[in-house]
């Protein structure tokens, strides 16, 4: 199957390690133009240098905070001036923390929703004029199993992200006619740098060995292992590309069969 992204122009965000990082390898992999970004420096230059020796190909990278509208346009402007079009966007950042209603005041419930959802609207504000000129593009959400199972610990994710999936859905009816489609990634657990802290302060709080919570862990998934980012990746540049040209307003999980809701 072509994947038809040789020379389209991607922004992955949050993507200087873990599942943006995953998703950005695969689009290089494939032959895409993609523009990264992330807050921590040298890390998110250190990214794209990999990128393109491993692959030979053009990745551009730029500070970004997902907090920051300023710093969301400086990255667009500068994706615009260095790959002259955006074709794709990747939505991304950190997770916000874990907790239960009695944990959060209204300045931590402000900075979940700046952090999850607002992130989202400005993401696709920025990129929206330019995919108008091109005629069309493609734009990825990354969730989490919470907007399909609310997790009982991580309520704010609960609640940001069911918002984001919200607004993907309703954006995918609205710009379909321009051609722009809008989907979500579901990750289950996939082993990036945020599932191994989440397993160490479970063990932490067990008092029992990281081994053997992550080895109990990942059994209990029906496929036997956590997910790789590679394999989240990989879905991340199907929804991007032509191939799923068809496809919008959808939500696929990617979690090796952990969730058992139907739909
Ligand atoms: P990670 O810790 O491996 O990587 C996080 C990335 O986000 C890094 O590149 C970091 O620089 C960037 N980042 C952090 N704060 C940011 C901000 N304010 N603005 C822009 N970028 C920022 O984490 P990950 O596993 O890749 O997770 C990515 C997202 O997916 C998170 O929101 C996480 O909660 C969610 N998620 C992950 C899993 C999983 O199994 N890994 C499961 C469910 C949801």
């Amino acid at each position: 199957m072509d994947l038809g992204l040789t020379g389209k122009r991607i922004m992955v965000a949050a993507a200087s390690r873990g599942l943006g990082y995953g998703i950005a390898r695969q689009l290089a992999l494939a032959g895409a133009r993609v523009s990264i970004a992330a807050p921590t420096e040298p890390a998110i230059h250190q990214a794209a240098e990999r990128l393109a020796e491993e692959f030979g190909a053009e990745v551009v990278s730029f500070a970004f905070d997902a907090r920051d509208r300023e710093s969301i346009l400086r990255w667009r402007d500068g994706t615009l001036e260095r790959l002259g079009g955006i074709d794709g966007l990747v939505i991304n950042a950190g997770g916000p923390p874990a907790g239960c209603f009695d944990d959060f005041d209204d300045a931590e419930w402000q900075a979940a929703f700046d952090l999850t959802l607002l992130s989202a609207v400005r993401m696709i504000r920025a990129v929206l004029p330019s995919m108008r000129r091109g005629g069309g593009g493609s734009i990825v959400t990354v969730t989490s199993s919470s907007v399909k199972e609310p997790i009982d610990v991580l309520l704010l994710s609960n609640v940001m992200r069911s918002g984001v999936v919200s607004l993907a859905k309703s954006l995918s009816q609205q710009l379909a006619p321009e051609g722009i489609r809008v989907n979500n990634l579901v990750p289950g657990s996939i082993n990036t740098d945020r599932l191994k802290a989440l397993v160490g302060a479970r063990a932490e709080a067990l008092d029992r060995a990281f081994e053997d919570v992550w080895a109990e862990r990942s059994a209990a998934i029906p496929l036997g292992r956590f997910g790789e980012a590679d394999e989240f990746g990989r879905a991340g540049a199907f929804l991007l590309s032509d191939a799923a040209s068809y496809i919008t307003g959808e939500t696929l999980v990617v979690d090796g069969g952990a969730m058992k809701t139907v739909w």
